[in-house]
């Protein structure tokens, strides 16, 4: 069993390397797990990605997974939030306020991606300007790499969702969430109903933190992931430092019967970093 951190630590084990083959089984699975969920489509998107451009000196899997998802559907153009600066990467909001001015008055959907910290962040400067817009339909909130510190700390779902009818008038059931960490590389997307089911790819073990017992479903422990996909690297089973409830299928309305997972919080020390923390870090004297 490895220790590890969940959401990409900067630390060793942020250092997965992926064969071949998980390579190919990933992308499979991807395309698989995007198109049940309605996200690949042949429609040409603008993409906003609240999160990182490509940049040579950024190579973490959350700038990636982000640039990827702006391939599920044709790009007619590609925003980013955070540009790489002399002082590091810097969010620019402004940009993004402008960009959608234009895109309001297009035909072609527009795709957010990416930190719902920024994302939220950005539906607040929206409220708080008195904007709000009428993006063309299919449009969709597409969130990723920093959901637990966001919605733990900083705001419920309920208030993103109306936030994002307000300022974008995009509706809850275009607003899809997306949960995967480098050394469990397994792409959880959410149902209709905001849950993480698990997918066929992968198996969850709540554990009783003192003993490491499974727990039964319903109860909360630590979050052991496990999935065999990767072989270069001896992630097999990740233990996290996450705390999380595995709840029956059957609880959920959608239809799915396999089990979801609820995050609830971690029982991580302070000092261990991130992709979503470096995030934070970045977002800390901005003020909108
Ligand atoms: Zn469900």
């Amino acid at each position: 069993m490895v220790m590890a951190t969940s959401s990409g630590t900067s630390g060793k084990m942020s250092h997965v390397r992926f064969e071949f083959g998980a390579l190919m089984a990933a992308l499979r699975m991807s395309v698989k797990v995007t198109r049940y969920h309605g996200i690949i489509t042949a429609k040409p998107c603008r993409y906003i990605v609240m999160g990182y451009k490509p940049h040579r000196s950024n190579k973490t899997a959350v700038a990636k997974v982000a640039y990827l998802t702006t391939f599920l559907a044709p790009a007619l153009s590609r925003k980013f939030i955070l540009k790489h600066t002399a002082d590091g990467y810097k969010p620019d909001f402004e940009s993004i306020v402008n960009a959608l001015k234009k895109y309001e008055k297009g035909r072609a959907p527009v795709r957010f991606m990416g930190f719902p910290s920024y994302t939220f962040f950005l539906f607040r400067l929206l409220e708080e300007r008195g904007l709000s817009f009428k993006l063309p339909k299919g449009s969709k909130v597409m969130l990723g790499g920093g959901w637990k510190q966001f919605y733990q700390e900083a705001v419920d779902k309920a208030t993103f969702y109306k936030l994002a009818k307000k300022t974008l008038n995009i509706d809850e059931e275009n607003i899809v969430e997306f949960f995967g960490a480098v050394e469990h590389p397994i792409l959880y997307t959410d149902c209709a109903y905001h849950h993480f089911h698990v997918p066929v790819y992968s198996k969850i073990v709540i554990r009783d933190p003192d003993t490491l017992e499974p727990l039964e479903n319903g109860r909360t422990g630590l979050v052991n992931l496990i999935s065999p996909l990767c072989t270069a690297t001896p992630i097999l089973s990740v233990m996290t430092d996450d705390l999380g409830i595995l709840h029956n299928g059957e609880e959920c309305p959608c239809g799915v019967r396999s089990p979801y997972l609820e995050i609830i919080g971690r029982v991580a020390p302070d000092d261990i970093k991130t992709c979503a923390a470096g995030a934070a870090d970045i977002l800390q004297g901005v003020k909108v």
